[in-house]
């Protein structure tokens, strides 16, 4: 690899690695010459395709020139920062070297925005269309959708990518305008609408016609970012809600704002990326998609943000305690999954066991119950007693008492050990 090429990735790779919507990107350890390898935290992240493997991808822009300036971004103009960009054959030729030297399984392709919209995606479509026709590349690829291209370049590209995505940014309008006034979510919307569109049409020919070309088969996604504007986790996942809804899309990534500069509408340098915030989202998102939770139940006027020291489920259980506690022997399916402490898969195993009599305590534990905690929302076979009646913060003070208790436990075995 020539030194320019090599300087390229680093520059190239370093700015992708703020954009968390393919999953994550490794730490950094450095070799002293006397270890075997080293990581980087850009360059390799991982994805998961639709039959959960886990998949490694060269992370990279093709370019972190950029004609705008959304002050959160690391890439945008007025940064001082060192330019670079691609061209269309070394995108390819690396992504096929390190293809053949088994460093990754496939690409995720993303670019800052020169000259304009179209000349950007242009030159995306290029790298993906030349990976698949003449390198006959059968890699995974995710490429960025670049806001404000026209229709005929997104649907092209479709017809290359595995995954398209494209950064709503913020959350909400009015906190995308604070940040980036020349961008705005309808640039946003019209390529997902884009792809959907042709998703759905392209499914329908598939039944008809079996020469049906496959069009962006891992589906589509977005992300945002969290903690630069003032949104309330409640407007964050309204949206997540409407974009899950509107555009049938895979994942909403949630990326915890890192501050990178100077400007007094974004949160002061140092202070810490929200990444508990980050998670109780994801696990939000998770409770909308998997769980049957309607982001109203977890997310109102009267509670517009997530607990930080206890999950939305059981803050959501602890705020509707009337429903409990649950007989674990006749409770419909969809309610035993909102009982804190069984997941969906205990749910189901539940369900199939009681078929051959009823469910004791033991039982649940062999079956993965985290009885602990479920203990205070449900009744079996053998409820030892009539469960007492708790309040919510005492029900709550005796989960947070139970599992800090787990980790001194573990703290103490560490001790012994070493
Ligand atoms: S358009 Fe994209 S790359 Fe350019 S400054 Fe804005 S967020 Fe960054």
């Amino acid at each position: 690899m020539s030194e320019r090429i090599r300087e390229k990735l680093n520059i190239l790779a370093d700015a992708a690695k703020y954009d968390v919507s393919c999953s994550s990107s490794g730490g950094t350890r450095k070799n002293d010459n006397k270890g075997l390898g080293d990581s980087h935290a850009s360059g390799i992240c991982h994805t998961y395709t639709e039959d959960g493997r886990c998949v490694s991808l060269l992370k990279i822009l093709l370019t972190n020139h950029c004609i705008f300036d959304c002050a959160f971004c690391v890439s945008r103009k007025s940064n001082d920062i060192e330019r670079a960009a691609f061209t269309v054959e070394e995108v390819v030729s690396l992504t096929i070297n390190f293809y053949r030297r088994n460093f990754i399984e496939g690409l995720f392709l993303s670019s800052g925005i020169f000259k304009n919209a179209d000349f950007t995606m242009e030159r995306l479509l290029r790298v993906v269309k030349k990976l698949r026709l003449e390198e006959r590349f059968n890699g995974y690829i995710h490429l960025k959708t670049i806001p404000g291209a026209s229709e005929e370049l997104i649907r092209e590209a479709g017809l290359y990518a595995d995954r398209m995505s494209i950064n709503l940014e913020m959350p909400t309008e009015s906190g995308l305008k604070l940040l980036a006034p020349e961008k705005n979510h309808e640039e946003v919307k019209k390529p997902l609408a884009v792809v959907q569109r042709q998703l759905i049409q392209l499914k329908d020919e598939k039944k008809l016609f079996k020469s049906t070309p496959t069009f962006v088969p891992a589906g589509q996604s977005t992300q945002m970012v969290i903690g630069a504007t003032p949104e309330t986790d409640k407007d964050i996942m309204h949206t997540a809600a409407a974009f899950y809804k509107d555009f049938s899309l895979k994942r909403v990534y949630y990326s915890g704002y890192i501050p990178i500069s100077n400007d007094n509408r974004l949160p002061v340098l140092g202070s810490q990326p929200p990444l508990i915030r980050e998670n109780r989202l994801y696990q939000t998102d998770w409770l909308m998609r998997f769980y049957g939770f309607h982001v109203n139940e977890l997310l109102n006027e009267a509670n517009p943000h997530l607990d930080i020291d206890i999950d939305p489920k059981l803050s959501w259980a602890l705020r509707n305690l009337q429903y409990f506690p649950v007989d674990i022997n006749v409770a419909a399916y969809k309610m035993i999954l909102r009982i804190p402490g069984i997941g969906v898969s205990s749910a189901k195993k539940i369900v199939q066991a009681r078929k051959f009599g009823k469910l004791r305590i033991d039982q649940l534990k062999k079956i993965g119950v985290a009885y602990n905690r479920a203990k205070h929302f449900i009744t079996c076979a053998d409820t030892p007693y009539q469960l007492k009646d708790y309040q919510g913060t005492q029900i709550k003070t005796f989960i947070l008492a139970e599992s800090q208790s787990k980790y001194l436990k573990h703290d103490v075995q560490q001790l012994i050990l070493f």
